[in-house]
């Protein structure tokens, strides 16, 4: 892999000669902001948090202050964007190469499986999706010793915090405005985030494409759900952008619906119009149905291929999100993979300068090389939503544990290159209290894809979140409570 330039990003000020008194002041500056801001979860340990909105919020964990980052790496990941877009819709369109990159896996991991047989009967009914829309998050690392900008993974499905991300990049603002002098820094150089914007303007251009002033953009949601605010931001900016739309009556209705309800309420016309409640649906946003927790009996399973069956605008569709799993990524690291669904040169290179080294467990070298070294290797299952990961030795244990059962299930996970990000102290802020530890920083790029037959509508990046958490810990999420919501600091 060609070396990028740039140096290793650093804290954005010198954390050792700071002074704890300003540290205790601008922490509650900051916990003001985020609650008259709405920058806020549920508090788990609130009743009815997750249900009821305004019932027990607390502020969402953030970082204080913003990640140093290097432009160069800023810009490059800005520009890789709609390449991701692009590939992920060709491949979407390849069934037989979904389902055949993805068949060792079925065999031994139900939930995989689940999501391919929907996916079979779609290909049987001989439905294209013309209007296929995609919101994604491509995830990345700054490996500290190659300066490479690697990429963790791309979601295509239920992708966090489009709309917090934004605040958090606000509050850092105000931060910076308020005490940039003392800090030696300048607000501007955070770069401006529009994705809960730019990710309404999507959703409400893909039900304008839709063409039914009656039908609603229906979010799909957990039955309890902590993270509720950042959806209702999305939400809140969806009706902002269309008060009265074309149809001059009819603005954009937003309604969230569980699987289960969907289950119940559901039904297809036979002209494949989804009726939800009697309410026509032009765009089915998923914000669950990415774990197999989120599908606990089969009238969540039925619910999902009720959606799939129909005309509305999944994001994702079945197609988007299989090719949105880790096998799939892996598969498309492989040597002349990228080629056969993509023709220009110039794109095939951008990609590949960011993709990490990927394995499958079926490729004995590797996994020779990650029993005697697992400290540089990351197992993965066909999972999504953090804490599935398995690093250390235990990656070593159970690659040995694999060989010895000699049976398929190895096709359940991929090994994945360990990165390395540079690690600094930062000041982290989780439930009103501000704390110094040695962190990483993981850099999530948004892009929205929208089209409409030959007609490509969006297809661009669309802001940014970062992520940060104690070194220690090996995984990322911030619902799942590992890290906590960041900006960046451009240098
Ligand atoms: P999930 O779909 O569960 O989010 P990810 O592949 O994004 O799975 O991994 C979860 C987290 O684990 C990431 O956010 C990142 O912090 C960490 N991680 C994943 N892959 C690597 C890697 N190759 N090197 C270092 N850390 C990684
Ligand atoms: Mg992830």
């Amino acid at each position: 892999m060609e070396t990028q330039e740039g140096s290793a990003s650093k804290p954005v000020i010198d954390f050792h000669g700071i002074d704890e008194e300003l540290i205790q002041k601008m922490a509650y500056d900051a916990l003001v902001w985020s609650s008259l801001h709405g920058l806020v979860v549920g508090d788990k340990s609130v009743q009815r948090s997750g249900k009821v909105p305004g019932v027990g919020m607390v502020h969402a964990p953030f970082a204080l202050l913003p990640v140093a980052f290097p432009e160069n790496h800023w810009k490059s990941a800005c520009e890789v964007a709609p390449v991701f877009n692009e590939l992920i819709d060709r491949v979407s369109l390849d069934g037989n190469f979904l389902q055949d990159s993805l068949s060792r896996t079925k065999k031994v991991d139900v939930f995989t499986s689940r999501l391919l047989d929907i996916h079979s009967k779609v290909l049987e009914m001989n439905k294209t999706e013309e209007i296929r829309l995609g919101l994604h998050r491509s995830d990345y690392m700054l490996d500290e010793q190659t300066k490479l900008l690697l990429h963790i993974e791309i979601n295509t499905i239920s992708s966090s915090f489009p709309g917090l991300s934004c605040l958090v990049s606000d509050l850092h603002r105000s931060l910076l405005k308020r005490y940039g002098e003392h800090l030696g820094s300048d607000s501007k150089r955070i770069p401006s985030n529009t994705t809960v914007n730019r990710f309404a303007d999507a959703l409400a251009k893909a039900w304008t494409e839709y063409n039914n002033p009656r039908a609603a953009v229906m979010v799909v949601v957990q039955p309890e759900e902590h993270n509720m605010y950042d959806q209702h931001w999305l939400c809140a900016a969806l009706k902002e952008k269309y008060p009265f739309h074309l149809y001059n009556t009819h603005n954009v209705t937003a309604i969230r619906k569980t699987l289960a309800e969907i289950d119940k309420e559901g039904e297809l016309l036979p002209d494949g119009t989804l009726l939800v409640g009697g309410q026509a649906i032009a765009v089915v946003y998923f914000r669950t149905g990415y774990a197999p927790t989120d599908y606990p009996s089969e009238a969540e399973w039925r619910a999902r291929l009720l959606m799939e069956q129909s005309l509305a605008i999944k994001c994702p569709s079945i197609s988007y999100h299989l090719a949105g799993t880790k096998k799939i990524q892996q598969e498309l690291a492989k040597p002349n993979v990228l080629e056969r669904f993509l023709e220009n040169k110039e794109d095939i290179t951008k990609l590949q300068k960011c993709f990490a080294g990927l394995w499958s467990l079926d490729d004995s070298d590797i996994v020779k090389r990650a029993i005697e070294r697992p400290e540089l290797f990351v197992m993965k299952p066909q999972r999504e939503g953090g804490g599935n990961n398995i690093y250390g030795d235990d990656v070593k244990e159970n690659l040995l544990r694999l060989q010895r059962e000699g049976n398929e299930e190895d096709a359940a996970y991929i090994l994945m290159q360990r990165i390395f990000p540079i690690v600094s102290p930062m000041f982290l802020v989780r439930n009103g209290i501000c704390h110094k530890d040695h962190a990483v920083s993981e850099l999530g790029v948004y892009s929205a894809y929208l089209r409409n037959k030959d007609k490509v509508i969006i297809n661009d990046q669309c802001g940014y979140l970062m992520r940060t958490k104690v070194s220690s810990s090996n995984e990322g999420g911030v619902a799942a409570g590992f890290a906590v919501l960041d900006s960046m600091y451009l240098t």
